[in-house]
């Protein structure tokens, strides 16, 4: 297992809840979309997933503050050229090589390996449908929104669904993520699925795409 000695380029406040580290990408790394690493600061060392795809020139995550946290509560102050490191990649939430549609389904930071997947997808040509369905409790938590919705503009094949589940001023879908994956879901068998985020959350989905007739071979996940 190799170490990387690297540094924090600058942190990007999504809002007072989450945030996007940006972080030099070490000589030699290299990882597959969905892919997580272990960083170290301060002697605390957590796993974060990367939001930044494989093919992008630094490393980026995105990270929720977890109030009393040991290192999220450190992160949120960090200074721009601070010294981290971190072990790594690792996991097997990865993209199957299937030429079946894709449906995304984030829950909050859930979103980080797969924003990799579908910008990998993308770039690579894949020409079939893919979805994400992204939830998050309040709108000024939706991380990436301007890139999907731009992406969602400029390929017919990409559908986008942010949700949110506490916040009356959304003018766009209300509540559980659920709702509008079920809502909008014709051939469920015909897809893969990519789910991350909350446990619970995660095997309610998995739970109920399996009762439509979706093959657990299908259904790959992450949670936390
Ligand atoms: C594979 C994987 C990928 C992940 N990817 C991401 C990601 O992309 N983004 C992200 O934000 N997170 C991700 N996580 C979660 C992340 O690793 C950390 O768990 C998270 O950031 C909290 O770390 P912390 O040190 O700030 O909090 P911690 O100090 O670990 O605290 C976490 C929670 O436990 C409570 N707690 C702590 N100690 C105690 C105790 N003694 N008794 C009772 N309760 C306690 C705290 O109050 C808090 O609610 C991932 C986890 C895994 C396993």
């Amino acid at each position: 297992m190799n170490t990387y000695e690297t540094t924090i380029i600058k942190h990007d406040m999504v809002d007072e809840s989450t945030l996007f580290l940006h972080i030099a990408k070490p000589e030699g790394f290299s990882y597959e979309a969905g892919q997580f690493i272990m960083l170290e600061h301060e002697g605390v060392k957590r796993a974060y997933s990367l939001y930044s795809s494989p093919e992008e020139d630094h490393l980026q995550l995105l990270i929720r503050i977890v109030t009393d946290g040991k290192l999220t509560g450190h992160l949120k102050e960090v200074r721009d050229e601070t010294p981290v490191h971190f072990t790594g990649p690792f996991g097997r939430f990865t993209l199957k090589d299937s030429p079946r549609k894709k449906i995304f389904v984030a829950l909050g930071t859930g979103l980080a390996p797969l924003r990799p997947m579908i910008v990998h997808l993308q770039q690579t040509g894949f020409a079939d449908e893919m979805q994400l369905f992204y939830s998050v409790r309040v709108a000024s938590q939706l991380a990436g929104n301007d890139e999907f919705v731009a992406l969602a503009e400029t390929n017919a094949n990409f559908h986008y669904y942010p949700c949110v589940t506490r916040d009356d001023t959304w003018q766009g879908y209300q509540g559980r993520v659920q709702g509008i994956l079920f809502e909008k879901l014709s051939d469920p068998a015909g897809h893969d699925y990519y789910l991350c985020g909350l446990t619970v959350a995660v095997k309610d989905i998995t739970q109920q795409l399996l009762e439509k007739g979706v093959p657990k071979e299908q259904i790959f996940s992450e949670s936390y």
